[in-house]
């Protein structure tokens, strides 16, 4: 088995991957003609946006902006949700923390809770592998029934079937009013039961301030939610340090950091979600061999590989595995021991973290690791 079949066959935990940048190129492609067809976009208009490959963070956000209107509609987010879930379930992922930013679309009836509902739906519907998303101890009757038991069994009609485990993370978006990230905030809780587990702040990096959500991140901490941040995409010294104070659960990216921010993360132990495609092609960092992530796994700080937009950078876990093991010299074994230890990252409850174990337990007497 040569190392790229390797990195696809190793189980993996995915923490960083927004829905919208994880969409399939041909959905997007599809979705782009039929829109053009009914004369909402020209085609010839946005087709560079789409097809172009090295993207700044800049283009990054525009390419978002178009995917926004091609994808928001309740049916259409209902199926890049269940697209996204069987992508990252054929390539092993076996727990996908998957994160979306609820939108408000008043002309064609979406508010945030359609939107999420949309999302649920479409991890309903996912029929090639069996999703585990609403937590046990939930009451789950009162929006869906819940997935039948042979739907959750692994085997199925006397075959093994993939299982993969999905917790979603609402996002807020930096264009939010501090009002409509409180919306968020609530409408997380009020989703628990569906399987959403935290909250997460993203968006352009250059707009809004941090004292904008501050209100809505703390709320959420204090009714039990994780919080994780997107934290240095761009240098703001002030920004940082904040944020680490704040204490999220976990940090993304992590790019523009100075000494004094490397030393307060790593005594606060705050995990990283390093997303190595994304940086390089956005220019957050300068190439891979200057990455941030050698110094913190020599550091031996807690950080997990993610994909960020799999979609939008063409990449997969399997690869960001490849890209780490190609580009750091990452052996087999440390590959595996990487991605089981994400396992004590996840924003799930503790039996799911046990369920996992046991499968990285397992599938390492398989790969001999
Ligand atoms: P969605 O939340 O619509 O499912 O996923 C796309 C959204 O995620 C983007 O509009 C943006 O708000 C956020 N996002 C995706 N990738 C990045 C990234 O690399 N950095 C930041 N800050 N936000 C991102």
């Amino acid at each position: 088995m040569d190392s790229a079949e390797w990195c696809l066959s190793m189980p993996k935990i995915e923490l960083h991957a927004h829905l919208n940048g994880s969409i399939r190129d041909s959905t997007v492609l599809e979705l782009t003609k039929a829109l053009g067809e009914r004369g909402v976009i020209n085609f010839s208009d946005v087709e560079h946006v789409i097809l172009k490959y090295n993207r700044s963070l800049t283009e990054v956000f525009k390419l978002f902006d178009l995917i926004h209107i091609l994808t928001t509609d309740h049916n259409t987010v209902t199926r890049i949700t269940r697209e996204v879930v069987e992508d990252f379930a054929a390539e092993n992922v076996v727990y996908l923390e998957l994160r979306t930013t609820p939108k408000r679309n008043n002309s064609i009836g979406m508010s945030k809770r359609s939107y999420v509902e949309a999302v649920v739906k479409g991890l309903k519907s996912v029929t090639s592998v069996d999703v585990d998303f609403i937590p046990p101890s939930e009451d789950s009757k009162s929006l869906f029934n819940p997935l039948p038991p042979s739907v959750t069994h692994d085997k199925c009609n006397g075959h093994v079937r993939k299982k993969i485990f999905v917790r979603l993370l609402l996002s807020i978006d930096r264009r939010e009013t501090t009002e409509a990230a409180m919306e968020t905030v609530k409408l997380a809780l009020e989703m628990r039961q569906f399987g959403v587990v935290g909250i997460d702040l993203s968006g352009n990096p250059i707009t809004g301030e941090w004292t904008t959500y501050l209100p809505a991140l703390k709320f959420a901490r204090e009714q039990g939610l994780y919080v994780t941040l997107h934290c240095g995409e761009v240098p703001n010294s002030k920004e940082i340090h904040n944020m680490l104070d704040f204490h999220p659960q976990r940090i993304g990216h992590a790019c523009f950091f100075e000494d004094e921010h490397w030393r307060k993360l790593k005594s606060s132990k705050i995990p990283v979600e390093i997303c190595l495609t994304s940086n390089v092609r956005t220019m957050t960092v300068r190439s891979i061999d200057v990455h941030h992530f050698v110094d913190l796994y020599n550091a031996k700080h807690p950080l997990v590989l993610c994909t960020d937009d799999s979609g939008v950078f063409s990449t997969c876990l399997s690869k960001e595995y490849k890209i780490a093991a190609d580009s750091f010299g990452l052996g087999r074994r440390e590959m595996f021991e990487l991605s089981r230890k994400a396992v004590e990252y996840i924003f799930a409850d503790n039996k799911v973290k046990d369920d996992l174990r046991k499968i990285f337990n397992s599938m390492a007497k398989n790969m001999e690791v």
